[in-house]
């Protein structure tokens, strides 16, 4: 077995969708990146590479390559649990938590975790989502950005 973390942050703008999870989420802004700025299925790739041994997101998919503006981030966690199983390597579980001070998102844990694990054509229950707030305290609790983590545990096939 093999285990990955992942963490990233993104900022929040206006005039920008919200994605996360691979889903749309209403909210008067969105976050800022070369791709959609997904940060929870950033920080899933992340976690997934890094179990693998296969470096990370910025690696295989540079912010500098015009191939992945504005890209939906499933179609990176696609490719990126493609390069995990052909090194042998199935997701046991995914645990994952959004820090979002706003909006509220548990509504949008199972969309998410369907959308994520249809990308890596397994299922739902291998992937747990959460959210916190930061009680209003730093980048996050003044609504300027969101962050997430995630922890992967791989297997040499699914059990
Ligand atoms: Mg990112």
């Amino acid at each position: 077995m093999r285990i990955g973390t992942g963490y990233d942050v993104h900022r929040l703008v206006v005039g920008r969708p919200l994605v996360l999870g691979g889903v749309t989420i209403p909210f008067d802004k969105g976050l800022l990146g070369h791709s959609d700025a997904d940060v929870l299925v950033h920080a899933l790739c992340d976690a997934l590479l890094g179990a693998a041994g296969l470096g990370d997101i910025g690696v295989h998919f540079p912010d500098s390559d015009p191939r992945f503006k504005g890209i939906y981030s499933i179609r990176l966690l696609e490719r990126s649990y493609q390069m995990v199983r052909e090194k042998g390597h199935a997701l046991i579980n995914a645990d994952a938590t959004i820090f979002a001070q706003a909006p509220k998102l548990s509504a949008h844990y199972t969309t998410m975790a369907q959308t994520m694990a249809a990308a890596m054509r397994t299922t739902p229950d291998r992937i747990n989502i959460k959210a916190t707030t930061t009680e209003g305290l730093g980048f996050v609790g003044g609504g300027d950005g969101m962050a997430a983590m995630c922890v992967v545990l791989l297997g040499a096939d699914a059990v």
